[in-house]
């Protein structure tokens, strides 16, 4: 099974982990030193050389071995450090326990160190582990307990019962967790399938289904901003309208099936011509729309040309190889018009152009 390289969440509670793991090693120090000097004094016993030895140096140079194993580990191999923490806060435990004094008679509590550890993981394998060595431990303590010594035996079971219980509670949390996780991945998933959803309704809303181009209702949203914004700051804007000639002669006599590829077509050679300043919208039919933005009207007159001479020379192979022509009208904004009149003048002069000919650009 390939184990999935931890996320930057993981990585941070292993760094709290490992903070923590610190922490309780110099917490641990601090009282061994607090000991050591306190009791020396009265209790000879723990301060002599082989005692410091067996129970303070060995054991607390391989808890800061550990560590550094561990931060290694955090630093190099990230895959492992999770279960490398969850072993090392065994290891913690029992080393602890063994070189503390029996005196000490609440110290199997440290091992509650690897169950909250496993709890943070939300994982209930770890939790299932540190319980089963939770329970191999009191069993070993009860065995060590004299029968005859009555105190120590009720500390033992009120011990166990804490194992339990937060045994049980790290249980329940964890299916909690889970659940809680498993809530916030389905609300998480509905929010992207609405977010989804909501920019193809967008897109349908904008977009012309057969063209790809934007529709008539976007074209005027957009002319109505450009106007807008040419108050505060202007700019050389052109408005194109273009109308494919005698259309509906090609339905008649090819169907409306290759109608359709002639506007694809139609609108291919458009958009090879035009920039990605310009905006080419459908205006409804055989007809279309073009705003140049930023462009003298020389430059955009050209463009306009271009796209004339394209479509006429572009042999459409379901029509047996003949072109279609466009008309085209155009006008340049003079800082006076509205939206209607931009769009009233442009219309006039395709309207000259059809007039005039056909297959042929008229200026206004
Ligand atoms: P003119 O040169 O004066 O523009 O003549 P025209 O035939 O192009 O203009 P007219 O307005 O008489 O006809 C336009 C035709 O365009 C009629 C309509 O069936 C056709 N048309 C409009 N929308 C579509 C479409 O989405 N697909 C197809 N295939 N035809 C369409
Ligand atoms: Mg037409
Ligand atoms: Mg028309």
């Amino acid at each position: 099974m390939q184990i999935p390289p931890p996320t930057p969440r993981q990585m941070y509670w292993n760094r709290v982990l490992l903070n923590t793991f610190w922490l309780v090693l110099f917490v641990y120090l601090a009282s061994q030193l607090f000991v050591y000097f306190s009791m020396s004094a009265h209790r000879p016993e723990l301060s002599g050389r082989q005692y410091t030895l067996l129970h303070i140096w060995i054991p607390d140079s391989i808890l800061f071995v550990l560590l550094l194993i561990l931060e290694a580990v955090h630093r190099y191999k990230p895959l492992l450090s999770e279960l490398l923490i969850i072993l090392t806060s065994h290891l913690y435990g029992i080393l602890i326990i063994t070189n503390l004094s029996p005196d000490y008679h609440v110290k199997p509590l440290i091992m509650l160190l690897p169950m909250l550890v496993s709890m943070i993981y939300l994982k209930e394998n770890y939790l299932r582990t540190s319980s089963l060595i939770c329970l191999f431990y009191i069993v070993i303590l009860f065995l060590n307990t004299s029968i005859y010594d009555f105190t120590l035996r009720i500390q033992n079971i009120i011990i166990t019962l804490i194992f339990a219980a937060v045994s049980l509670t790290g249980f329940a949390v964890i299916a909690r967790g889970k659940e809680l996780m498993r809530s916030l991945e389905n609300s998480v998933k509905s929010e992207q399938e609405l977010r989804i959803q909501n920019i193809i309704m967008d897109r349908l809303s904008k977009i012309d289904p057969l063209t790809d181009l934007y529709n008539h209702k976007t074209f005027h949203e957009y002319l109505g901003w450009l106007i807008d914004h040419q108050q505060s700051n202007p700019f050389p804007m052109q408005l194109a309208v273009i109308d494919i000639d005698n259309f509906k002669k090609v339905n008649d006599r090819y169907g409306h099936w290759v109608g359709d590829i002639v506007l694809r077509q139609v609108t291919a050679v458009m958009l090879q011509h035009i920039d990605s300043d310009d905006f080419a919208a459908r205006y409804g039919g055989e007809e279309f729309v073009i705003i140049l933005t930023s462009k003298t009207l020389e430059d955009s007159g050209r463009i306009m040309e271009n796209i004339l001479a394209g479509i006429a020379g572009l042999p459409i192979s379901e029509m047996d190889n003949e072109s279609v022509t466009v008309s085209i009208g155009m006008h340049e904004y003079n800082g006076g018009d509205s939206k209607s009149s931009i769009f009233q003048q442009a219309d006039d002069a395709l309207y000259e152009a059809k007039k005039t000919g056909k297959n042929r650009i008229v200026i206004l």
